[in-house]
């Protein structure tokens, strides 16, 4: 039986960024953009707001591009503080080392199975897809999807019974597969 699965963000990322003004370490982006066009030049930064004493961080999106090299749709979106683009910049490698920043996923996201029909199987094969580059480690999802523990979970792979072309230790961010033998 195969099944497809589903990691899905519900909502956007914290940021990793210490607060200037309290030491905490964790802003949430506010979804909203200040854009500043000087003459030809234009910047535009993401706010985003410290968790603990709600400082405000800028991060920056453009830097001093001439607007012309800036797409119209692009622009659009920041002007209209624009829902997706938030969560579409946070995950932008080149805004994250820009803003030297990293993101928390924790309870910002689900796995989506299609169902329990695959619980009672004896064999399954599972297509896992990540709807966002969330870092996740495959033994918890697994373990979630399947109605194990974790530790259940750790005995599978040692037992070969749970096979991965990637190694299901650790933390994945990207697309795998497993065949789970019961
Ligand atoms: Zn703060």
């Amino acid at each position: 039986m195969l099944k497809n699965w589903v990691v899905v963000p519900t909502c956007l990322p914290l940021v990793r960024r210490r607060c200037h003004a309290c030491a905490s370490e964790r802003f949430r982006a506010s979804g909203k953009f200040r854009v500043n066009a000087n003459h030809k030049l234009i910047d535009a930064w993401l706010l985003a707001l410290c968790t603990a004493c709600g400082e405000t961080a800028k991060l920056t999106v453009l830097e001093r591009m001439t607007v012309r090299s800036v797409r119209p749709e692009l622009l659009d979106r920041l002007h209209d503080n624009d829902p997706g683009l938030a969560a579409e910049l946070l995950q932008d490698p080149v805004v994250q080392r820009r803003n030297r920043i990293a993101l928390d996923w924790d309870n910002a996201w689900r796995l989506d199975t299609g169902g329990s029909d695959h619980l009672d199987r004896e064999v399954i094969d599972v297509s896992v897809r990540f709807a966002a580059r969330i870092p996740v480690r495959p033994v918890r999802l697994i373990a979630e999807g399947c109605g194990l523990s974790r530790a259940e979970v750790e005995r599978l792979i040692t037992e070969g019974r749970l096979v991965s072309a990637v190694r299901l230790s650790g933390k994945l961010s990207g697309d795998f597969t497993f065949t789970l033998k019961r």
